[in-house]
């Protein structure tokens, strides 16, 4: 539990267009802050080199002004932070705890070992251990958990103020820097939010897994643990989960059709899911 002014941030990725999904995110958490007198950051997180456009981060600005939100201090943009991560990943390196993957994604998938999660299959640990390996091969950096978590022993982190066991084996031995960027989005997002003194995360439970391996990478490097609020997820008039599609229900899109902004804010505020979407039980 926090004590004090809160500090939660909005974190897209500049990937597309914000859909309605990131509008329940941004409400959620702009107004968590707002209600405690705190603030409320933007953070862009563009570290996906081959699918962050400018454009749309541009968008993504004018999107949230149309929603009638504003932010504390600066954008703040991961593409600007690569060094940060660099070192937090050097410590790791120093530490024994990561090594270098040269899988690709179709080693992964044809390899008949890898252990099922709860999000599809785990890294089967292929490279873990490789005592000779070509550095010049291109190559991703994975966290060895098992390690990791055996070095730090027990870990708690809270939703909705309720204590949660981490449970870091969930996603296997994940990618913390990738073959084409110096980091990922596990790495980026701990670093950054322990450097903006994030007290809140309100973020979407899409991400909840994820948060056992953020509270891992936190002990690891002696970052604080910030209060997490994952919130339900939008389901569509068809049982589609929002976060899986694709353009069509664009924020820029629903402005296009002359949609008021408020009939998308008010239920929200309401605790209720905007134009005839609902939201997830679980
Ligand atoms: N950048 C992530 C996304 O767009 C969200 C990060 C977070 O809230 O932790 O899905």
């Amino acid at each position: 539990m926090s004590i004090g002014l809160s500090t939660t941030r909005f974190a897209p990725s500049p990937t597309g267009r914000l859909h309605l999904g990131h509008a329940l995110s941004a409400v959620l958490a702009h107004d968590f802050a707002g209600d405690r007198g705190g603030a409320f950051l933007l953070r862009i997180e563009d570290i996906d080199p081959g699918r962050s456009r400018e454009e749309h981060v541009a968008g993504m600005v004018e999107d949230l002004h149309w929603l009638g939100l504003s932010w504390d201090g600066p954008v703040v943009r991961q593409s600007d932070r690569l060094p940060l991560y660099a070192a937090a990943l050097d410590r790791l390196k120093a530490e024994g705890l990561v090594y270098p993957c040269f899988c690709t994604r179709a080693d992964i998938a044809r390899s008949v070992s890898a252990p099922h999660g709860p999000e599809g299959p785990l890294y089967p640990g292929t490279c873990r251990g490789l005592s000779e390996a070509d550095p010049s091969r291109p190559h991703a950096w994975r966290l060895d958990v098992t390690q990791a978590a055996a070095r730090v022993g027990r870990l708690i982190w809270s939703d909705h103020g309720q204590e949660i066991e981490a449970q870091p084996d969930l996603l296997g031995d994940v990618v913390l820097a990738r073959k084409d960027a110096p980091t990922s989005y596990h790495l980026a997002v701990t670093v950054d939010d322990a450097a903006q003194g994030i007290t809140d995360v309100v973020r979407g439970r899409d991400l909840f897994l994820s948060t056992h391996i953020h509270r891992l990478l936190q002990a690891l490097l002696d970052l604080p643990t910030p209060a997490y609020h994952h919130h339900k997820l939008l389901i569509g008039p068809d049982g589609e989960r929002l976060a899986k599609r694709h353009g069509a229900l664009s924020l820029a899109d629903l402005r296009d059709q002359g949609i008021d902004p408020q009939a998308i804010v008010e239920p929200i505020r309401a605790g209720a899911a905007p134009l005839g979407f609902r939201l997830s039980d679980a």
